[in-house]
């Protein structure tokens, strides 16, 4: 796997790392079963932390106008993420739905995912992602509006501390029109139902 760009950290270290880990927690890291594990796991951690390496903003940039003049919310809803907690480093899974009106520029669908990925591929505190992700979308693309809602199930939360399962956090971010007025904000989330059935 290719080391991050930006870590001055290599691949040899991430796998000692993992090594004094398994070492810490009882384990004889020598042992067969664990032989490939630290190589494994710093792979997993490309993969997981892969949103370090992408620039969210620039998914944003590319956009096209020639939408025949529609000026009505966007939704997308249901925006499967896994992410990790900064504080334990622990699985978050869970769901973004974005909305935003548009002035005059649309992005492709697929971007608005990405950049959800990007931003949920990092060690993250679930309201600080919300906020990134309305706060990419309304400085870059510069809509008339946008409203971001993130439900995520924290394993630090279901797996260790007080063992509750089947919580899930819902945090927002609304900016321009979907703060500034209430019928927008209303439809929004009339449009993903937070929270109750719909399949
Ligand atoms: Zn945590």
């Amino acid at each position: 796997m290719a080391e991050s760009p930006k870590s001055p950290v290599t691949q040899a270290q991430a796998e000692a790392a993992v090594r004094t880990l398994l070492e810490w927690a009882g384990e004889d890291p020598t042992r067969e079963g664990l032989l490939d594990t630290p190589r494994r796991v710093a792979e997993a951690y490309g993969d997981w932390f892969s949103g370090y390496r992408e620039d969210p903003r620039a998914y944003m940039a590319r956009t096209f106008e020639e939408v025949a003049g529609y000026d009505e919310m966007i939704v997308l809803r249901d925006i499967e993420y896994e992410s990790h907690c900064e504080h334990h480093m622990a699985p978050i899974i869970g769901r973004v739905h974005v909305g935003y009106v548009p002035n005059g520029r649309v992005v492709g669908i697929s971007k608005l995912a990405r950049v959800v990925e990007a931003y949920a591929r990092r060690f993250q505190v679930q309201e600080k992602m919300t906020a990134q992700i309305a706060d990419c979308i309304q400085d870059v693309l510069q809509p008339l509006g946008v409203g971001v809602v993130v439900e995520g199930a924290h394993e630090c939360m279901t797996t260790r501390g007080i063992h509750k399962r089947g919580v899930s956090m819902v945090t927002s971010r609304m900016r321009g029109s979907f703060h500034d007025d209430a019928r927008t904000r209303a439809e929004f989330l009339r449009f993903i139902e937070v929270g109750q059935a719909r399949r």
